[in-house]
C-alpha cells in the first residue's frame, strides 16, 4: 500500500474547471446563497488547497468543484442540488461514522482535507455554529486511522544556506522532531540520503525561488510555504515553546540554525493544520551524522532491506519482523536504514540479542506482555490531539498494566541497553489504576451512546443514571396508583411530542378527577391533565439521559486531558518497549534462523565462514543453500569474482553486504563465524536497472552509481560490484572495468573491501599485477558438454565464460548452439589469444579452446559408404536426439 502520490498544486486542482463545463453543473460561485454555502465559501477562501468536509448532521458533505474532484477518489456518487436556471451545484458525502476510511483514500491520493465539523449546540431552525478542526494532509494526518501501522509517516521542511542544508522531520503521530543538517545544498548526495531513509510522507519548501531538484523525495506530497514560515527568530521561539526548553543549549541543538529555521516551518505548519503541539508531546532530536553508516538508494534496494526487487519476494525487513508492537514493527524498519559505525554501540546491540538468544522461556512471556502494550505510542498520541476513543483509553490502560511485566523479565538480563530501557518501562504513577476506576472493563469504540464509565466511579453520573431510571419507574406505575387514587377505572396515561406525559380521563368521570389535576388539553371525549409532580418526573426522565451522556463525555475529556498530561512519560515507555520488541526480534531470528553473533571491530577486515544470503535460502527452502566463506584484510583487499551467469556471484556479494550491514545493525548474522571492522558505508552497484522515470539509459546509471562510488568510498567502506561494464561493448566494458579496480586498488584514499564480479574471465590476470586484488571463481561442475552449478566460491579465476553452456540450460535451441559455437571458434582463428597483462591499451579477448558439440565431431567422423540406408537413418535419428537440447 502506498502512502505516497503527488497530490495537485492548489493553482491546478483540476477539477474546479470540470465541474463548470458539465452541461447543467454550476461552480460554488454561481450557487445561490443559502447561509451554509456562503460560510463553506468562506472557508474554501480560507484554504484553498484543500477539500473542504462540512459536517451536515450524520454525513461530511463537500460541494462544487471539491465533489467532482473527490467522488472518483472516494468511489461516492456524484450528486447534485438545484439552484433553479443557475443549474445544479454538484455535491458528494460520505457518512461521518465511516469518515476515516473515506479520508485515508483523499490522503493516499495525496490530497489535503480540511474538516469543517459542527462545534456548537444543535438547536432546530437555527444554524449550528462550525470550525475547521484539522487540517489533514500526508504529512499531518497523525491519527492511526489513516497510517500505516509499521512506518513512520514524517513531515519535514528543507532550508538551505551558504552550503549547508538544515533538515527538520516531524512525525505527528509520535511526537518526534529531528534535527540535522547536511554538508552541500538541496541536490546534495547527503541530503538525498538522509531524506531517503526518513520515510517522508510530506515536503515542505519555502516559495522563495529557489529550486528543490525534482528527483529529491519524487513522488512525495510537496507543500509550498511563504518564506516567512522559515523565519529564524520566529522558529527559535516556536522551537523553545513546543519543547518547553529555554534555550537551544537544552535541546543540543545549538549551532544548527538552518534546521532550526526548517523545524520552525514544520511546526507552524502544523499549527496552521490544528494539531495539538503539547509540550511534553514534542520531542526534539538532534541527529549525528557520523554515528551512522549512510546508505544510498541503490544500497537500499539492492540488499532489498524494507522492500523486495521483485513482485512476490520478501524484504530484508519482512524477514527480520518478529515483532509484537507496531512501535517495534516501526524502530526495526528505522534501524534497519541506518546501521551503525560505532563498535561499542553495536556491541551493546549484541549484547542484548544475546541475552535474549539465551533465555527462550524469558522471550516467550516477553512476547505476550509486549503484545499487550499495542500501539501505545499513537494511541498517546491521539489523546494529545483529543481524538482517543473510550476503547483506546482501555488499550492504554492495558499496556499501563503490561509494563511491569515486560520490565520484570528483562531487568535482570546481562545487557545494559535491555535494563536502562527495562528502567523506562514505566507507567505514571497510578494512571492506570484511575483507568481502572474510571473506565468499564470493555469500553465501547464510540462515546455516542454512553456507557463508558463504570457504575460507582461518579456519584454525579450514578445519580443522573438513577434520576432517569427511578423517573421511568414512577411514570410505568403512574397508572395503577391514579386509578386508584381517583377511583377511575378508565384512566389512562400517555405520551404526545407536544405536551409529554399526560392522564386522560373521558368526559363521564370528568367532575371526579382529584384536585391536583391540571387541565391541558380537551379532545371530543376526554379531558388531558397534568400533576406538578409528573411534569417533574418527566424533565428528571427526559433530561437525564443527556445529562448522564454529557457528564460522561465530561470525565471521558477528563481522563484523556490526564493521559496526555502524561504524554512525556508514556511515550518514553512506548519507545522503550519498542527497543526491547526489536531485540527480542531479532533474537528470535536469530535462534530460529541458526544466526551467529559477530564479533564487531575497527579493523578494517571482513571475515566470515560459510556465510548464507538470508532471503535467498529462505526462498530455496531448507538445506539448499551453499554456504561460502570470504575473506578480505589487508593483504587481500579486491575480489575479482567470476563465473558464469546464474552460478551465483551476485548472490555471494548481496550476502557479504547483508551480512556486515546486519552486524552493524545490531543483529546475529547468516553464519558459522564473522568478524566484521565496522564499514563505514557500504555501496552496491549491481545489476542493470533503467531509470526510465528519470529518462536514463542502463549504462548511464551504471556509470554514475560506480562515479558516486569512486568519489564517496573511503578506505573504511565496503563496496559490492556487479558486472560493471556489462552495459557497453565488450572492450569498452572490460576497459572501464579494469580501470575502475585499478583505481579502488591504487587511489591511496580508497584502498577499500571490493568484491568484484565479472564474467570477463579476462579480468583475472589482474591479480598478476596488483598485490591485493586475488581471484575467486564459483565452481561449476563440466559433464560431457553440460554444466552444473555448485554455488561454491574456490580461489582461482575462471578460464572461460560458460556462455554457450548457460544457454543451452536456458533452453536455446539446439541449432542456435551449434551456430553460437561454430562463431566463437571462427573467433578464436581469427584473434588468437594474446598472452600477459590485459592493460587497455593491449587489451585481450582470451577465448578458451572452442568446445565443439560431440555430436559436430561424431558427423565429421561419420563412415558414410560403410553404412546401411536403414543404419544411416537411426544414426541420423539418433544424431538429431542427442543435438536437441
Ligand atoms: P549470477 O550473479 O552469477 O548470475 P545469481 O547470484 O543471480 O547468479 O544466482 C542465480 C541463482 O542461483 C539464484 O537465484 C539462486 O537460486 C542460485 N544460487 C545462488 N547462490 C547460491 C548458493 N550459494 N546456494 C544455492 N543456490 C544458489
Amino acid at each position: 500500500m502506498t502512502r505516497r502520490g503527488r497530490g495537485p498544486a492548489p493553482h491546478e486542482s483540476g477539477a474546479s474547471a470540470g465541474a463548470g463545463q458539465v452541461a447543467g453543473l454550476i461552480d460554488l460561485d454561481d450557487a445561490g446563497s443559502t447561509p451554509i454555502l456562503q460560510q463553506y465559501r468562506a472557508v474554501k477562501a480560507e484554504f484553498p488547497d484543500a477539500l473542504v468536509l462540512a459536517r451536515l448532521g450524520d454525513f461530511y458533505e463537500m460541494f462544487g468543484a471539491d465533489a467532482t474532484d473527490a467522488a472518483p477518489i472516494l468511489g461516492v456518487t456524484l450528486t447534485g442540488r438545484g439552484f433553479g436556471a443557475a443549474g445544479r451545484l454538484p455535491m458528494c458525502g460520505v457518512p461521518h461514522h465511516a469518515s476515516s476510511g473515506y479520508i485515508r483514500k483523499l490522503l493516499d491520493a495525496g490530497r489535503r482535507v480540511a474538516l469543517w465539523d459542527q462545534v456548537g449546540e444543535v438547536t432546530a431552525g437555527r444554524l449550528v455554529r462550525r470550525e475547521v478542526t484539522r487540517v489533514l494532509s500526508p504529512g499531518t494526518a497523525s491519527d492511526a486511522d489513516y497510517l500505516d501501522e509499521t512506518r513512520v509517516a514524517r513531515c519535514i521542511a528543507l532550508h538551505s544556506s551558504g552550503g549547508r542544508t538544515g533538515v527538520a522531520a516531524f512525525d505527528a503521530a509520535g511526537g518526534e522532531l529531528l534535527l540535522t543538517e547536511t554538508a552541500g545544498g538541496l541536490d546534495a548526495a547527503a541530503l538525498r540520503e538522509e531524506c531517503d531513509r526518513l520515510d517522508v510522507a510530506e515536503l515542505l519548501v519555502a516559495d522563495d525561488g529557489i529550486e528543490v531538484p525534482p528527483s529529491l523525495l519524487s513522488g512525495v506530497v510537496r507543500t509550498m510555504l511563504p518564506p516567512a514560515f522559515f523565519d529564524a527568530s520566529r522558529a527559535r521561539e516556536r522551537l523553545l515553546a513546543a519543547a518547553g526548553a529555554q534555550t537551544m543549549e537544552v535541546l543540543g541543538i545549538e549551532g544548527i540554525d538552518r534546521a532550526v529555521c526548517a523545524a520552525g516551518a514544520v511546526l507552524a505548519y502544523c499549527e496552521r493544520a490544528r494539531l495539538t503541539l503539547s509540550t511534553g508531546f514534542v520531542h526534539v532530536r538532534r541527529r549525528s551524522e557520523s554515528a551512522t553508516m549512510r546508505l544510498d538508494a541503490p544500497t537500499r534496494r539492492n540488499l532489498e532491506l524494507v522492500a523486495p526487487l521483485g513482485e512476490g519476494g520478501t524484504s530484508l525487513a519482512t524477514l527480520l519482523d518478529r515483532t509484537r508492537t507496531p512501535m517495534g514493527a516501526r524502530l526495526l524498519r528505522a534501524r534497519l536504514l541506518e546501521p551503525l559505525t560505532e563498535p561499542l554501540l553495536i556491541m551493546a546491540r549484541h549484547d542484548a540479542v544475546a541475552a535474549l538468544v539465551d533465555a527462550p522461556r524469558a522471550r516467550e512471556t516477553l512476547g505476550e506482555a509486549l503484545a499487550a502494550v499495542r500501539d501505545l505510542e499513537r494511541l498517546v498520541a491521539r489523546t494529545v490531539q483529543r481524538t482517543a476513543t473510550p476503547r483506546d483509553l482501555g488499550v492504554i490502560r492495558r499496556a499501563c498494566a503490561a509494563l511491569p511485566a515486560v520490565q520484570e523479565i528483562v531487568a535482570t538480563m546481562e545487557s545494559g541497553e535491555l535494563t536502562s530501557a527495562a528502567a523506562r518501562c514505566v507507567a505514571p504513577d497510578g494512571l492506570g489504576t484511575r483507568l481502572r476506576e474510571l473506565l468499564v472493563d470493555d469500553p465501547p469504540a464510540t462515546a455516542r451512546d454512553g456507557g463508558c464509565v463504570r457504575p460507582g466511579a461518579d456519584a454525579r453520573l450514578d445519580e443522573l443514571i438513577a434520576a432517569g431510571a427511578g423517573g421511568r419507574e414512577w411514570i410505568a406505575a403512574l397508572e395503577d396508583n391514579e386509578r386508584r387514587r381517583s377511583g377511575i377505572g378508565s384512566l389512562k396515561v400517555g405520551y404526545n411530542r407536544v405536551f409529554g406525559y399526560y392522564i386522560e380521563v373521558s368526559n363521564t368521570h370528568r367532575d371526579t378527577v382529584p384536585v391536583d389535576y391540571v387541565r391541558k388539553q380537551t379532545l371530543v371525549g376526554a379531558e388531558r391533565y397534568i400533576t406538578a409532580e409528573l411534569k417533574e418526573r418527566e424533565t428528571t426522565v427526559l433530561g437525564a439521559r443527556d445529562r448522564a451522556l454529557a457528564r460522561e463525555h465530561e470525565i471521558l475529556d477528563e481522563l484523556t486531558a490526564e493521559v496526555a498530561g502524561h504524554a512525556a512519560a508514556l511515550i518514553d515507555a512506548a519507545r522503550a518497549v519498542a527497543v526491547i520488541d526489536v531485540h527480542r526480534a531479532l533474537a528470535c531470528v536469530a535462534d530460529d534462523e541458526q544466526w551467529v553473533r559477530p564479533m564487531v571491530d575497527s579493523s578494517g577486515v571482513l571475515d566470515v565462514d560459510q556465510s548464507r544470503h538470508p532471503l535467498v535460502e529462505r526462498a530455496l527452502g531448507a538445506g539448499r543453500f551453499v554456504a561460502n566463506d570470504c575473506r578480505l584484510d589487508a593483504a587481500e583487499r579486491i575480489v575479482v569474482l567470476t563465473g558464469p551467469n546464474m552460478a551465483g556471484k551476485s548472490t555471494y556479494l548481496r550476502q557479504v553486504a547483508l551480512i556486515a550491514l546486519l552486524a552493524q545493525v545490531g543483529s546475529f548474522v547468516p553464519a558459522a563465524r564473522a568478524r566484521i571492522g565496522v564499514c563505514d558505508r557500504i555501496f552496491t552497484r549491481i545489476g542493470a536497472q533503467d531509470d526510465l522515470s528519470g529518462g536514463l539509459s542502463t549504462f548511464m546509471v551504471e556509470m554514475a552509481e560506480t562515479a558516486a562510488i569512486l568519489r564517496q568510498a573511503t578506505s573504511r567502506s565496503l563496496v559490492i560490484l556487479d558486472e560493471i561494464g556489462r552495459g557497453t561493448s565488450t572492450y569498452d566494458g572490460m576497459s572501464i572495468a579494469q580501470a575502475v579496480i585499478e583505481h579502488l586498488h591504487e587511489a591511496p584514499h580508497l584502498n577499500c573491501r571490493t568484491l568484484f564480479a565479472t564474467h570477463f574471465h579476462e579480468l583475472t590476470t589482474l591479480a598478476d599485477q596488483l598485490p591485493r586484488v586475488y581471484n575467486a571463481r564459483v565452481d561449476v561442475l563440466e559433464q560431457g558438454d553440460g554444466i552444473t552449478f555448485l554455488h561454491r566460491i574456490v580461489p582461482g579465476g575462471a578460464d572461460r565464460s560458460y556462455g554457450i553452456h548457460v544457454a543451452r540450460l536456458a533452453g536455446v535451441p539446439a541449432g542456435v548452439l551449434v551456430r553460437a559455437r561454430q562463431l566463437l571458434a571462427e573467433l578464436e582463428r581469427e584473434r588468437p589469444v594474446v598472452g600477459g597483462a590485459a592493460v587497455p591499451d593491449q587489451l585481450s579477448l582470451s577465448i578458451a579452446a572452442p568446445v565443439e558439440h560431440p555430436v559436430v565431431a561424431e558427423l565429421a567422423q561419420l563412415d558414410i559408404e560403410g553404412l546401411t540406408p536403414i543404419a544411416a537413418l537411426n544414426k541420423l535419428a539418433e544424431l538429431r536426439e542427442r543435438a536437441s537440447p
